[in-house]
């Protein structure tokens, strides 16, 4: 059975959750105190993890950044749960690792479907291909890993399911909207702004050891290309 944690400090919530997610039939583990998340993520390694911003003591976004730093639970789905809708603290909140992001108060279906999708993610889900690769990137599916040259490169899970899309097929144009739908499933609402968050930051990492490959196709969308190069200033110009 898939375990989700709840990682909420408002008793009532956390119980709304629980209880809608049992019924999904999933197994939940509540924790209501930011000091003890991490140490709980580590010891109960769960499928998905549903973390609140505004939690005593530590936020959710420290917390977001502690789990996605460490190498045994930070490929585990965040989705961040939150009362701030203001755009700048979406960005902020992805930037600290999160996967998805829903504002409260949310309605129960949406937030069950996110984690359906999410759960499609986790690392359990079984891969056709093992490896995947362009020019110097290489991507192990199996383990979750990717390598540029000799150099091992720390991606959060929508980063990877980014790279994983593109790497697939290179040369080829994905839109803002067709990523948006493979990456984050269907039926969810997520802006397109939310792509070139995580595409900036793919970039990011992925440049650290060597030329950019990821073209911007103005209005359009992106591309892994070898011949990418020059966008990287116009792709930082957009900002
Ligand atoms: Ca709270």
């Amino acid at each position: 059975m898939s375990l989700v944690m709840v990682i909420e400090d408002e008793e009532a919530l956390s119980m709304l959750l629980s209880y809608n997610l049992e019924k999904e039939g999933y197994e939940v583990a509540t924790v209501s105190n930011g000091l003890n998340a991490v140490s709980e993520v580590e010891r109960l390694l769960p499928s998905v993890i549903i973390l609140d911003w505004m939690l005593p003591e530590i936020s959710g976004v420290e917390i977001c950044k502690i789990i996605r730093s460490k190498p045994d639970i930070k490929t585990i789905p965040i989705i961040m749960l939150t009362a701030k809708s203001q755009e700048e603290d979406k960005i902020k909140g992805l930037s600290a690792g999160a996967d998805d992001y829903v504002t409260k108060p949310f309605s129960v279906p949406e937030l069950m479907a996110r984690v359906k999708t999410n759960m499609r993610r986790a690392p359990l889900f079984e891969e056709k291909e093992k490896t995947l690769a362009f020019e110097d990137i290489f991507m192990d599916l199996v383990e979750r890993k990717v390598k540029r040259g000799d150099n091992y490169l720390h991606l959060s899970p929508t980063e990877f399911r980014l790279l994983k899309m593109l790497i697939r097929e290179p040369g080829k144009v994905f839109s803002r909207e067709v990523l948006l739908k493979s990456v984050w499933g269907e039926n969810i609402f997520v802006e397109s702004r939310t792509v070139d968050v995580h595409i900036r930051r793919l970039r990011k990492s992925l440049n650290k050891y060597g030329p950019n490959y990821i073209r911007t196709v103005r209005a359009n969308g992106y591309a892994i290309d070898k011949n990418a190069e020059n966008d990287e200033a116009d792709a930082e110009e957009e900002d």
